[in-house]
């Protein structure tokens, strides 16, 4: 499995227009507009910084996975995101090492990525997003 770089962060954010005024405003990072994953419940917005970017999710509605972690554990930092050359290698090899996989097979992510999640009991708490661009 061949890691390229950390693609994004993702923080789950219970309003992605009123945290704008500290990413954009504050911290001068740019917002190419937004999206909404009907699947996942969620719209996202990615803010490029150097060769990563930050990922603001906004859940579309009360019962979306984004609202359960806000609900949980408040807003923040929910996930971090590694891009991998090729995705169904990297997924096979940790089945295959033995790590609890959330998605067996990518979904489709915001802008076009294949994405799969790691489970939070095999990496130390920390959800962990595979994509692939
Ligand atoms: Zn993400």
């Amino acid at each position: 499995m061949k890691i390229v770089k950390i693609d994004h962060i993702g923080i789950a954010v219970s309003s992605i227009d009123e945290k704008k005024k500290f990413w954009l405003d504050a911290m001068g990072l740019n917002m190419e507009g937004t999206e909404t994953i009907e699947a996942q419940k969620v719209t996202t917005a990615f803010l490029p910084v150097g060769e990563s970017e930050v990922e603001l999710l906004e859940s579309t509605s009360d019962d979306g996975p984004v609202a359960k972690y806000i609900e949980k554990k408040g807003e923040g930092i929910q996930h971090v995101a590694f891009q991998v050359e090729n995705i169904e290698e990297a997924l096979a090899e940790l089945k295959e090492k033995g790590i609890q996989l959330i998605d067996q097979t990518p979904r489709h992510g915001a802008g076009g990525a294949k994405i799969a999640f790691l489970h939070p009991k095999a990496t130390g708490g920390v959800l962990v997003e595979l994509c692939e661009r």
